[in-house]
């Protein structure tokens, strides 16, 4: 690229930065709930829709189900409802129709990210939908995940088509429905349409790092059940599903300390892989405040994270084996029954080459932006990568702002990384299609 292009994408997105920040915040006040099976997305994806529209992109709004292919794909997972939740693909193209990036064999960049946010459940200090600006902080429910990090690409693509810059590849801008509790299908099914190209980033919040790989999960309830026994008087041994489930959380504990320290993959070195409970329940709480019976079911939701390579058959067996080790030892264990239910599907953890050419040009963009050497290192989350990794032709890394409290109240993204953001993918894109 050459200097006069460098200064003036740096300028443009300066002198812009009051509409980076202002566009992070239209989006977090359209709210994009995903309440499984259900999701509220449509008013968001059209506000998106507009926006690729008015920066002269070709747009196309889809719901997963339309695309051929979804249903019988080896990553579908069924039980989802998408009606009014349509996928948004905008597209930057010097041919005005037909396909697009790899299908078409040009050069091609591809932006990617979830417009659905987790409810806004709980009370903090900020409100949910106002998109308050506090000591360089946006608030909201996806400031941080991860409208924050849409905003910076859109923004990214208009700096380029605002300047006149003739592209020679293809820029496609996604953004999908339904990643959040494992959705995946809004990625899942923008790749089977057809968009994929030499890579896509993924602008999750990740603190800023280059991450050319990121972590898998499962969420699971594990139930411990038996026939109702009531006080059971006279019973010489009591069936008791709790102390039960207490000797399985045990086992989950050790199993945990176990596999972590096992080696991990390249780069994965230095993490920790956790087994967080999330929900513990059992017995009926009676209107005076007590439990009166033995209840005949306890059960305990957690959520498991694992490295890339780990399938899902391994994580399957091996939580399987944890269960038979422990009945195996424990007779209050085999005086009950357990049972496994999945409230995620399978996401595995993925990872890219890391020698990518693109890769390089976006990390040194990062780097003179922020004047800071880049930071490697994978996304400490499970995310929609794997689609990319494993399920399409198109290679994922994922570049992120710094925030917090992401999945809680007062979550928040930094303002300040989102016009460095949005700069390193303009001066990305400008590398890599003009
Ligand atoms: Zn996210």
């Amino acid at each position: 690229m050459t200097t006069p292009t460098r200064d003036a994408i740096l300028q443009w997105v300066d002198a812009h930065q009051a509409d980076v920040i202002g566009l992070a915040q239209s989006l977090v006040r359209i709210p994009s709930e995903n309440k499984p099976p259900h999701g509220s997305e449509k008013a968001c994806q059209m506000f998106v829709a507009e926006i690729l529209r008015d920066i002269g992109c070709r747009v196309d709004v889809f719901t997963p189900p339309e695309v051929v292919g979804l249903t019988e794909h080896p990553a579908y997972w069924p039980g989802r409802d998408y009606t009014d939740r349509p996928n948004v693909v905008g597209v930057m193209s010097p041919q005005p129709e037909g396909p697009v990036g790899k299908a078409a064999g040009r050069k091609s960049l591809l932006f990617t990210g979830h417009i659905d946010v987790v409810p806004a459940v709980g009370q903090g200090k900020y409100t949910w939908w106002d998109g308050t600006i506090e000591d360089g902080r946006l608030y909201g429910r996806g400031a941080n995940d991860m409208k924050g990090g849409i905003a910076t690409y859109l923004m990214a693509a208009r700096c380029i088509r605002e300047l006149g810059f003739e592209l020679k590849g293809d820029l496609i801008l996604e953004t999908v429905v339904d990643e959040e509790f494992g959705g995946a299908h809004g990625s899942l099914a923008c790749c089977l349409r057809g968009y994929n190209a030499d890579l896509a980033i993924l602008s999750e919040p990740n603190n800023m790092l280059v991450s050319t790989a990121h972590r898998g999960g499962q969420q699971f309830r594990l139930f411990t059940c038996t026939e109702g026994v009531g006080m059971g008087f006279g019973d010489t041994i009591l069936r008791d599903p709790v102390t039960a489930l207490g000797h399985l959380l045990a086992a989950l504990d050790r199993y945990n300390e176990e596999r972590n320290a096992r080696p991990r993959p390249k780069g994965f070195e230095n993490d920790v892989f956790p087994l967080m409970p999330f929900l513990l329940r059992s017995g009926e709480l009676l209107p005076w405040g007590t439990g009166e019976a033995i209840p005949d079911t306890a059960w305990v939701e957690f959520w498991i994270e694992i490295p890339p390579g780990v399938t899902e058959e391994q994580l399957k067996s091996e939580l399987r084996g944890v269960v038979a080790q422990a009945t195996e030892v424990t007779p209050t264990l085999q005086r009950v029954t357990t049972r496994w239910e999945e409230r995620t599907r399978f996401l595995a953890g993925s990872s890219m080459a890391d020698d990518h050419p693109l890769v390089g040009v976006l990390a040194t963009n990062l780097a003179a932006v922020t004047g800071q050497p880049p930071a490697f290192g994978p996304a400490p989350f499970a995310c929609d990568g794997f689609i990319f990794n494993l399920h399409s032709p198109t290679p994922v890394v994922i570049v992120g702002p710094h925030g917090a409290n992401a999945h809680a109240p007062d979550e928040w993204v930094s303002v300040a990384d989102l016009v460095a953001l949005t700069k390193t993918y303009a001066l990305t894109i400008a590398d890599w299609l003009i």
